[in-house]
């Protein structure tokens, strides 16, 4: 075995992602246009004309690229035609101005994505695939499966449309609604590039985070990657058996493997990890799972977010009471680890990750 090898196989059972697709044209990066206009007959410098109307003025049409040749605009039109995401429903807390969308993609499938005010600014929850394959068994995202991955611009999209709809700025992304953004890899990194240009919206990075099941290998390449996002792991469990009772991704992955990833991202990039843990009564929620995780977490430079979990109806899995919650974060703190408890926004609008979606799916079902 060459030493490749071996590291490779220190790094966990690989991962296969589905075909790549090749990307649209609001997914491409200025070099790639260059390239693109090149092919078509055109100068580069029209390269960056196009991507200050795709990401910058963020226009719906070609038509409205009014400083490129008409006959360089057929063509686009022809061969790349521009999708944008239309609104299909849309859900506003009373509570705290927290708004669902639902948005159908050019192919008429649908996702959500969610918009929430917070003192420091407004942040975005973006969904990263059509369902999801990853079949947590507290989830609502997955329940239909898989459909497809999400392209690079599907993601920005639910940023640019929000922005325009709510007629505000965005400052923080994270990438926890529906989807399993490192089952999406090189889609999800050319959105992080392409959100954080200067000539686009140029989104701190620092203001953005992915959040993973903890699909090893991946979270290795995305230490090699050279960014300084936030990675969130959803880890929801202190021991393998527990884990993998919750979550499939378990059986793949032992959490010693998954933390020895973790280690290694934070030694590469710096950047301090949170771990999402979401309390189910009676299943991960004993004081002794919460002195378990403390001990797993122990000098790892890291954050706790739980998140009291929201009962699915498909789903076993309860909310642990408020008091269990409290004692869990007590617990962790003595033992001098870092912990939120995650604010629910838009609590009476509600939906765990993909129930707007779901509903949507089974109201049409009915209908047909
Ligand atoms: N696939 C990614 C991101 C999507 S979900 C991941 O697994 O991290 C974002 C977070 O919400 C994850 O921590 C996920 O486990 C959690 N989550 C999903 N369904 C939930 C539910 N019903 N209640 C509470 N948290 C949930």
């Amino acid at each position: 075995m060459t030493e490749q090898q071996v590291e490779k196989n220190s790094r966990g059972a690989a991962w296969k992602e589905l075909p790549a697709v090749a990307p649209d044209i609001r997914s491409m990066y200025l070099p790639e246009l260059k390239q693109l206009m090149e092919e078509m007959g055109d100068k580069p410098f029209r390269a960056k004309q196009l991507f200050g109307w795709l990401h910058e003025k963020r226009v719906e049409s070609y038509d409205e690229m009014t400083n490129l040749p008409a006959g360089l605009r057929g063509k686009l039109q022809e061969q790349y035609p521009l999708h944008t995401l239309r609104v299909v429903d849309m859900q506003e807390s009373r509570l705290d101005g927290t708004r669902k969308y639902l948005f159908a993609l050019h192919d008429g499938n649908v996702i959500e994505s969610v918009w929430m005010k917070y003192r420091h600014g407004n942040s975005v929850c973006i969904s990263s695939q059509v369902g999801c394959r990853m079949g947590c068994r507290f989830c609502a995202s997955t329940l239909g499966g898989l459909v497809r991955s999400l392209q690079a611009s599907e993601m920005l999209e639910q940023i640019y449309r929000i922005q325009q709809l709510t007629g505000e700025r965005v400052s923080n992304i994270v990438v926890m609604g529906t989807g399993e953004p490192m089952d999406n890899y090189d889609n999800i990194l050319r959105f992080v590039r392409l959100v954080s240009m200067p000539e686009g919206l140029g989104i701190s990075q620092r203001n953005i985070t992915v959040s993973t099941c903890g699909i090893v290998p991946r979270i290795y390449d995305l230490a090699e990657a050279d960014l300084a996002i936030t990675l969130a792991i959803s880890l929801h469990a202190p021991e393998d058996e527990k884990r993998r009772e919750m979550m499939p991704i378990a059986d793949r992955y032992s959490i010693s493997e998954l933390l020895d990833a973790c280690r290694y991202y934070f030694k590469k990039t710096g950047r301090r990890l949170t771990f999402e843990y979401a309390l189910a009564a009676d299943a991960n929620d004993a004081e002794s799972d919460a002195l378990r995780l403390a001990g797993l977490l122990k000098g790892l430079n890291c954050h706790v977010n739980l998140i009291p979990i929201n009962p699915v109806k498909e789903r076993k899995y309860g909310r642990s009471g408020k008091k269990v919650v409290l004692n869990f974060q007590n617990k962790l703190e003595k033992c001098g680890i870092n912990v939120t408890i995650r604010r629910e926004m838009g609590s009476d609008i509600d939906g765990a990750c993909g129930q707007l979606r779901k509903s949507y799916l089974d109201n049409q079902e009915k209908h047909t």
